[in-house]
């Protein structure tokens, strides 16, 4: 872990599930709340490990990797500012079912899963917030498992580094080729000749692991409707629900 010199550190309710809540609760939760620089590869849960917080990103991304003996791991999902790392211990699960590392470095805020108890116990908005979230994971990972099967990898590629934008919030940001390979679940190389496919395209620049947006529209056009479809979803969990 690593702590920011001279850079104030991002307001955490830009966490959509921590801006999704009232005022008054969110000023409850608060002082359990811990910011904490997360670091490339720093590993957040381990697998059959008890979840021992929450994880809020603010601007990191987590990635959670499955992996079957004697095979390189495969990432099933990928955690930013819409979401929460620690989905299972809401679901009444003590140990985490994957891996999880972070995948780009950035502060996220924590919370101590018995805490998590303490505030659910009450009849507050975070219950329901997470209850909509549970859905959207569960949508985006549906929606993950067609995107494989059915999108071309430049598609694919497109519609990651479009997610990863918003996440970060800025036009550029690291992200390895280890961690591309992984969100597409493809080689490195094929990474490289994707990558490169945009680059000539004039809509990206990709430079030793160091990725620039330099034409979003045309990132928009070049990934496919998966962007959109989850994007509303994590919307939805952030908006109040109709009366
Ligand atoms: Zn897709």
């Amino acid at each position: 872990m690593s702590t920011p010199t001279g850079s104030t550190p991002p307001d955490p309710r830009r966490n959509l599930l921590l801006g999704a809540l009232p005022e008054d609760e969110y000023r409850r939760l608060q002082p359990a709340l811990e910011p904490v620089e997360v670091d490339v590869r720093q590993q957040l849960y381990e697998r059959g490990k008890p979840i021992e917080h929450l994880w809020f990103p603010v601007d990191a991304v987590l990635s959670l990797l499955a992996t079957v003996e004697g095979e390189a791991a495969v990432e099933v999902a990928t955690v930013g500012y819409e979401g929460m790392g620690g989905l299972p211990a809401f679901l009444g699960t003590a140990e985490s079912p994957h891996d999880t590392f972070g995948q780009i470095a950035g502060t996220a805020v924590r919370l101590p899963t018995g805490e998590l108890r303490r505030f659910l116990s009450g009849d507050g908005a975070l219950h329901d917030v997470l209850h909509r979230y549970t859905l959207a994971t569960m949508i985006q990972l549906s929606q993950n498992v067609a995107c494989n099967r059915l999108h071309t990898t430049e598609e694919r590629c497109a519609r990651w580094l479009l997610q990863t934008r918003d996440r970060v919030g800025a036009d550029e940001f690291s992200l390895t080729q280890e961690f591309l390979a992984q969100m597409l679940g493809v080689r490195r190389g094929t990474v490289s000749l994707t990558a490169g496919v945009l680059q000539q395209a004039g809509v990206i620049r990709y430079t030793r692991g160091r990725i620039t947006v330099l034409d979003a529209d045309a990132l928009h056009e070049a990934a496919c409707d998966c962007y959109g479809i989850v994007q509303s979803e994590y919307r939805r969990v952030a908006a109040a629900p109709e009366v």
